[in-house]
């Protein structure tokens, strides 16, 4: 076991919020270590495809998720520098004024303990940060004034289009979304080529993840990010009154130790109360932090909805902004039996022999729907190629298979 040398903040996640944390905390001159599970992804080891897209998902030891109502974690969080938000969809929709007081108004779940008013300015600020396309003035109507966004709307395509007409029909008004992509060059970054592939990272960095934003600036700061660290535990001292470090296990399964006078959990919103669980000592026997005991219950993260429809469009680039791959999927006419039948990716070649307007789809739709031909634990079936099989592609889909 080593124990690294002190410094201010021991951040634990290289995801967006220790992102932030580490900008914010390096630009003040603070020595921050940043330790992430996984590894140090570049923008060129992006590549443009769901296969590849399933190395990228979270990683670790399975969840135990029960309740109710049970979250979806395989699609939320994130491994490696960069986190979940290296391959997002970048939608920065603000919460409303009232959102925050659900419970006074609806009398439904809890108010909270701030206001729309106490994070506007830092909504205004990340946009500017980050690089935000949309219309502020269109939102307006709904929400308080603001800075406008630093980049105009993304385009919109035909898909986009037909979607308007049907809303404004019913009377309910659409304004562009706001997106953490470039509608244009911004700080050096390029304008997106609206070819659809932020979930799986954006090889030209047009979309703001954190290695081309803050994770940027905290490294220019000075703040180290050591990859391949697996944090177990926060350490405290004998009286149970501070925080000295944390320990982690390296690349080659060592012990180690990073001492600091600060720590940071941004390990994502279900990694983090398991960290605390785990860091119990004689002082804090349910965990740190946890004398209500309510760490690791009524977790909450962001929800998601889908409208699955069929049409007869020929192509998956048309909608409001780039397009998910359950888009493309939507565009088959296939009939669900013949799905069943068929595997890819002989599914792709009996795609483009047959005589369909499923012969129009690009190759990115054809692979989209190959994509639902998965095994029960998530793994690519036996026809994909061996390379694409690897233990860590069954790993991480069955912790993600919620
Ligand atoms: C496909 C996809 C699309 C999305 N689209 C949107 C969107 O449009 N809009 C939106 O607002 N949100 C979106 N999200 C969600 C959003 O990206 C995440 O909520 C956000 O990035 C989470 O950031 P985080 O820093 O909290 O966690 P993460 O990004 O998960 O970062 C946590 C990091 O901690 C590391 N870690 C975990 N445990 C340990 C440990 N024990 N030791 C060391 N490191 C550890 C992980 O490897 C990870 O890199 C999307 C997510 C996905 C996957
Ligand atoms: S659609 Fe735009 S933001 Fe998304 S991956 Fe492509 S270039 Fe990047």
């Amino acid at each position: 076991m080593a124990t690294h040398e002190k410094v201010d903040i021991a951040i634990v996640g290289a995801g967006a919020s220790g992102s932030v944390f580490a900008a914010v905390m390096a630009a003040q001159g603070k020595k921050v270590v940043i330790l992430e599970q996984g590894p140090d992804w570049q923008l060129s080891d992006l590549i443009s495809s769901d296969i590849w897209g399933r190395r990228i998902k979270p990683a670790g030891g399975p969840f135990i998720l029960e309740g109710r109502h049970r979250v979806s974690y395989g699609n939320q969080g994130g491994w490696g520098v960069g986190g979940a938000a290296l391959h997002y969809f970048a939608n920065f929709p603000r919460l409303l004024p009232d959102d925050f007081h659900i419970k006074s108004t609806h009398g439904r779940a809890h108010d909270w303990p701030i206001a729309y008013e106490d994070v506007a300015p830092y909504y205004d600020k990340v946009a500017r940060d980050l690089g935000v396309s949309g219309d502020a003035k269109a939102e307006e109507v709904w929400r308080p004034a603001g800075e406008p966004y630093p980049m105009p709307p993304m385009k919109t395509f035909r898909n986009g289009d037909i979607w308007l007409k049907g809303f404004e029909a019913l009377g309910i008004r659409m304004v562009p979304a706001a997106l953490g992509m470039n509608s244009v060059d911004y700080k050096g970054r390029p304008a997106c080529i609206y070819d659809g592939w932020c979930h799986v990272g954006c090889p030209i960095g047009a979309l703001a993840n954190p290695l081309v934003t803050y994770l940027a600036d905290a490294r220019t700061a000075g703040a180290e990010v050591r990859p391949l660290s697996t944090v177990t535990r926060v350490l405290s001292n004998d009286a149970g009154t501070r925080v000295t470090g944390v320990e982690y296990y390296d690349r080659n399964g060592e012990r180690q130790v990073q001492e600091a006078s600060a720590v940071v959990l941004a390990a994502w919103a279900a990694q983090n109360p398991r960290i605390m669980l785990n860091s119990a000592t004689v002082k804090h026997t349910n965990g740190l932090a946890n004398s209500s005991g309510l760490v690791g219950k009524y977790m909450m993260t962001h929800f998601a909805s889908g409208a699955p429809s069929r049409s007869s469009m020929r192509t998956c680039r048309t909608t409001w902004a780039p397009p998910a791959p359950s888009t493309c999927r939507t565009t088959a006419t296939i009939k669900p039996a013949t799905r069943t039948r068929l595997a890819a990716p002989s599914l792709l070649r009996a795609l483009r022999s047959r005589p369909t307007r499923l012969q129009a789809l690009p190759t990115r739709a054809l692979i989209c729907l190959a994509r639902s031909w998965t095994c029960s634990c998530g793994a690519p079936r036996a026809d994909f190629p061996a390379s694409t099989r690897s233990e860590r592609n069954c790993r991480t889909s069955r912790t993600a298979s919620n």
